[in-house]
Protein backbone atom coordinates (compact mmCIF):
# COMPACT_ATOMS: atom_id res chain seq x y z
CA UNK A 1 0.00 0.00 0.00
CA UNK A 2 1.34 3.60 -1.21
CA UNK A 3 2.43 5.77 2.28
CA UNK A 4 0.43 8.56 3.00
CA UNK A 5 2.58 11.31 3.84
CA UNK A 6 0.04 13.13 5.50
CA UNK A 7 -0.06 10.80 8.79
CA UNK A 8 3.76 11.83 9.89
CA UNK A 9 3.09 15.33 8.34
CA UNK A 10 0.19 17.19 8.21
CA UNK A 11 1.28 20.28 6.61
CA UNK A 12 2.99 19.01 3.87
CA UNK A 13 1.35 20.72 0.81
CA UNK A 14 3.56 20.28 -2.14
CA UNK A 15 5.69 17.21 -3.14
CA UNK A 16 6.64 15.15 -6.42
CA UNK A 17 5.20 12.07 -7.57
CA UNK A 18 5.11 9.03 -10.01
CA UNK A 19 1.90 7.81 -11.38
CA UNK A 20 1.74 4.44 -10.62
CA UNK A 21 -1.96 3.78 -11.96
CA UNK A 22 -4.66 4.73 -13.84
CA UNK A 23 -8.17 3.61 -14.03
CA UNK A 24 -11.15 4.73 -16.59
CA UNK A 25 -8.36 7.91 -17.62
CA UNK A 26 -9.34 9.66 -14.41
CA UNK A 27 -8.18 7.83 -11.58
CA UNK A 28 -5.22 8.45 -10.31
CA UNK A 29 -2.75 5.96 -8.19
CA UNK A 30 0.77 7.65 -6.98
CA UNK A 31 3.40 5.97 -5.27
CA UNK A 32 3.54 8.88 -2.44
CA UNK A 33 0.62 11.10 -1.87
CA UNK A 34 -0.61 13.89 1.00
CA UNK A 35 -3.75 14.13 -0.26
CA UNK A 36 -6.80 12.76 2.68
CA UNK A 37 -9.03 10.36 1.04
CA UNK A 38 -12.62 10.93 2.79
CA UNK A 39 -12.84 9.15 5.31
CA UNK A 40 -13.77 8.92 9.22
CA UNK A 41 -16.50 11.57 7.92
CA UNK A 42 -14.07 14.01 6.99
CA UNK A 43 -14.34 15.28 3.56
CA UNK A 44 -11.43 14.76 1.01
CA UNK A 45 -8.71 16.69 -0.04
CA UNK A 46 -8.38 18.34 -3.44
CA UNK A 47 -5.78 20.40 -5.31
CA UNK A 48 -3.36 19.95 -8.82
CA UNK A 49 -1.42 17.37 -10.44
CA UNK A 50 1.11 19.18 -12.76
CA UNK A 51 3.17 17.10 -15.90
CA UNK A 52 6.46 17.99 -16.18
CA UNK A 53 5.52 19.65 -19.71
CA UNK A 54 3.38 21.97 -17.37
CA UNK A 55 -0.09 20.62 -17.78
CA UNK A 56 -2.56 20.85 -15.14
CA UNK A 57 -4.93 18.47 -13.94
CA UNK A 58 -6.98 19.38 -11.20
CA UNK A 59 -7.74 16.60 -8.26
CA UNK A 60 -11.57 16.64 -7.49
CA UNK A 61 -12.06 13.91 -5.19
CA UNK A 62 -9.58 12.21 -3.11
CA UNK A 63 -11.04 8.30 -1.95
CA UNK A 64 -9.56 5.29 -1.02
CA UNK A 65 -10.67 1.92 -3.37
CA UNK A 66 -9.39 -1.57 -2.44
CA UNK A 67 -6.85 0.44 0.22
CA UNK A 68 -5.13 2.45 -2.15
CA UNK A 69 -5.70 6.18 -2.33
CA UNK A 70 -7.18 7.42 -5.61
CA UNK A 71 -7.33 10.70 -6.59
CA UNK A 72 -9.94 11.84 -9.18
CA UNK A 73 -9.11 14.35 -12.03
CA UNK A 74 -10.99 16.45 -14.06
CA UNK A 75 -9.79 15.03 -17.10
CA UNK A 76 -7.56 12.26 -19.02
CA UNK A 77 -4.64 12.19 -20.08
CA UNK A 78 -2.16 11.34 -17.07
CA UNK A 79 -0.19 7.68 -17.71
CA UNK A 80 1.81 5.29 -15.43
CA UNK A 81 5.02 6.49 -15.09
CA UNK A 82 3.91 10.32 -15.11
CA UNK A 83 6.29 12.34 -13.14
CA UNK A 84 3.97 14.91 -11.67
CA UNK A 85 4.35 18.06 -8.48
CA UNK A 86 1.57 17.65 -6.60
CA UNK A 87 -0.38 20.47 -4.86
CA UNK A 88 -3.28 20.99 -2.27
CA UNK A 89 -5.75 23.20 -2.38
CA UNK A 90 -4.42 24.34 1.73
CA UNK A 91 -6.51 26.46 2.36
CA UNK A 92 -9.73 23.85 2.30
CA UNK A 93 -7.31 20.94 3.63
CA UNK A 94 -6.25 23.57 6.73
CA UNK A 95 -10.00 24.30 7.46
CA UNK A 96 -10.74 20.42 7.41
CA UNK A 97 -7.55 20.17 9.69
CA UNK A 98 -9.06 22.60 12.40
CA UNK A 99 -12.69 21.20 11.99
CA UNK A 100 -11.10 18.04 12.83
CA UNK A 101 -9.22 19.12 15.83
CA UNK A 102 -12.05 20.80 16.85
CA UNK A 103 -14.11 17.49 16.99
CA UNK A 104 -12.00 15.75 19.23
CA UNK A 105 -11.70 18.70 22.06
CA UNK A 106 -15.44 19.04 21.69
CA UNK A 107 -15.99 14.74 22.14
CA UNK A 108 -13.43 15.10 24.86
CA UNK A 109 -15.46 17.30 26.92
CA UNK A 110 -18.63 15.70 26.31
CA UNK A 111 -17.24 12.41 27.51
CA UNK A 112 -15.07 13.60 30.45
CA UNK A 113 -17.64 16.37 31.71
CA UNK A 114 -21.14 14.95 30.61
CA UNK A 115 -20.43 10.74 29.97
CA UNK A 116 -21.71 11.13 26.49
CA UNK A 117 -20.56 9.71 23.59
CA UNK A 118 -19.52 11.07 19.98
CA UNK A 119 -21.05 8.24 18.06
CA UNK A 120 -20.71 9.55 14.42
CA UNK A 121 -19.42 13.10 12.74
CA UNK A 122 -19.48 14.64 9.75
CA UNK A 123 -17.01 17.87 8.66
CA UNK A 124 -16.97 19.79 5.72
CA UNK A 125 -15.16 23.75 5.06
CA UNK A 126 -18.97 25.05 6.13
CA UNK A 127 -19.30 23.46 9.10
CA UNK A 128 -18.87 20.55 11.53
CA UNK A 129 -21.88 18.12 12.59
CA UNK A 130 -21.18 15.69 15.86
CA UNK A 131 -23.81 12.90 16.74
CA UNK A 132 -24.05 12.47 20.96
CA UNK A 133 -25.34 9.40 22.14
CA UNK A 134 -27.55 11.78 24.60
CA UNK A 135 -30.72 10.31 26.32
CA UNK A 136 -33.13 13.53 25.63
CA UNK A 137 -32.11 16.73 24.27
CA UNK A 138 -30.87 19.17 26.93
CA UNK A 139 -29.18 22.12 24.57
CA UNK A 140 -28.13 24.29 27.66
CA UNK A 141 -25.57 21.23 28.12
CA UNK A 142 -24.47 21.44 24.81
CA UNK A 143 -23.58 25.08 24.64
CA UNK A 144 -22.06 24.55 27.86
CA UNK A 145 -19.96 21.71 26.52
CA UNK A 146 -19.13 24.45 23.67
CA UNK A 147 -17.87 27.03 25.63
CA UNK A 148 -15.90 24.33 27.59
CA UNK A 149 -14.19 23.44 24.37
CA UNK A 150 -13.16 27.22 23.46
CA UNK A 151 -12.14 27.47 27.31
CA UNK A 152 -9.67 24.22 26.59
CA UNK A 153 -8.90 25.43 22.97
CA UNK A 154 -7.83 28.87 24.68
CA UNK A 155 -4.85 26.98 26.57
CA UNK A 156 -3.45 26.26 22.99
CA UNK A 157 -2.45 22.78 24.06
CA UNK A 158 0.14 21.34 21.48
CA UNK A 159 -1.05 18.36 19.43
CA UNK A 160 0.89 15.44 18.65
CA UNK A 161 1.23 12.28 16.60
CA UNK A 162 2.73 8.68 17.50
CA UNK A 163 2.54 4.98 17.38
CA UNK A 164 1.73 2.36 19.34
CA UNK A 165 1.33 -1.37 19.25
CA UNK A 166 -2.03 -2.45 19.02
CA UNK A 167 -1.58 -4.66 21.96
CA UNK A 168 -0.10 -1.30 24.64
CA UNK A 169 -3.05 0.77 22.64
CA UNK A 170 -5.66 -1.67 23.80
CA UNK A 171 -4.64 -1.37 27.29
CA UNK A 172 -6.20 2.36 27.03
CA UNK A 173 -9.52 1.97 25.54
CA UNK A 174 -10.89 5.58 25.71
CA UNK A 175 -8.03 5.71 22.41
CA UNK A 176 -11.16 4.23 20.44
CA UNK A 177 -14.06 6.33 22.33
CA UNK A 178 -14.46 7.96 19.52
CA UNK A 179 -15.77 4.93 17.17
CA UNK A 180 -15.29 6.49 13.69
CA UNK A 181 -13.83 3.39 11.83
CA UNK A 182 -10.54 4.65 10.65
CA UNK A 183 -8.32 1.59 9.15
CA UNK A 184 -5.36 1.30 10.62
CA UNK A 185 -1.91 -0.83 9.83
CA UNK A 186 -3.19 -3.90 12.11
CA UNK A 187 -0.54 -3.95 14.65
CA UNK A 188 -0.01 -0.29 14.78
CA UNK A 189 -2.00 2.76 16.01
CA UNK A 190 -1.79 6.08 15.00
CA UNK A 191 -2.44 8.24 18.32
CA UNK A 192 -3.75 12.12 18.36
CA UNK A 193 -2.66 13.53 21.38
CA UNK A 194 -4.44 16.38 22.64
CA UNK A 195 -1.53 16.94 25.32
CA UNK A 196 -2.99 17.22 28.87
CA UNK A 197 -6.19 16.87 27.43
CA UNK A 198 -7.56 13.71 25.39
CA UNK A 199 -6.15 11.21 23.40
CA UNK A 200 -7.61 9.37 20.07
CA UNK A 201 -6.67 6.57 17.72
CA UNK A 202 -6.84 8.13 14.77
CA UNK A 203 -5.96 8.53 11.09
CA UNK A 204 -6.85 11.82 9.86
CA UNK A 205 -4.67 15.59 9.78
CA UNK A 206 -4.83 17.85 12.92
CA UNK A 207 -3.12 20.98 13.16
CA UNK A 208 0.02 21.44 15.99
CA UNK A 209 -1.66 23.10 18.39
CA UNK A 210 -5.21 24.07 19.83
CA UNK A 211 -4.66 27.83 19.20
CA UNK A 212 -4.62 27.42 15.47
CA UNK A 213 -8.65 26.25 15.68
CA UNK A 214 -10.10 29.48 16.65
CA UNK A 215 -13.45 29.29 18.22
CA UNK A 216 -16.53 27.29 17.92
CA UNK A 217 -19.81 28.70 17.62
CA UNK A 218 -22.89 26.70 18.23
CA UNK A 219 -24.98 26.23 15.45
CA UNK A 220 -28.12 23.80 15.95
CA UNK A 221 -29.32 20.37 17.81
CA UNK A 222 -31.51 18.15 16.32
CA UNK A 223 -33.44 15.66 17.93
CA UNK A 224 -32.98 12.30 15.63
CA UNK A 225 -34.37 9.84 18.56
CA UNK A 226 -33.82 8.34 21.81
CA UNK A 227 -29.89 8.49 22.22
CA UNK A 228 -29.83 10.81 19.08
CA UNK A 229 -28.59 13.72 19.27
CA UNK A 230 -27.39 16.03 16.28
CA UNK A 231 -25.07 18.99 17.23
CA UNK A 232 -24.10 21.59 14.42
CA UNK A 233 -21.16 24.25 15.31
CA UNK A 234 -18.86 26.35 13.21
CA UNK A 235 -15.52 28.05 13.92
CA UNK A 236 -14.09 31.18 13.06
ZN1 LIG B 1 -10.50 12.22 14.37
Amino acid sequence: MVKALYMDDSYLKEWDAEVISVSNGKFIVLDKTAFFPKGGGVEWDTGVLVKEDGEEFNVIFTGKFSGEISHEVDKAGLKNNDKVSCKLDWERRYLLMRYHTATHVLSGVFFKSYNLKVTGNQLTTEKGRVDLNMEEMDVDLIKKAILKSNAIIEKKYPVEIYYKSREEAEKEPDLFKLAIGFLHDIDTIRIVDIKGFDKQADGGCHVKNLGEIGKLNFVDAVNKGKNFKRVYFTIE
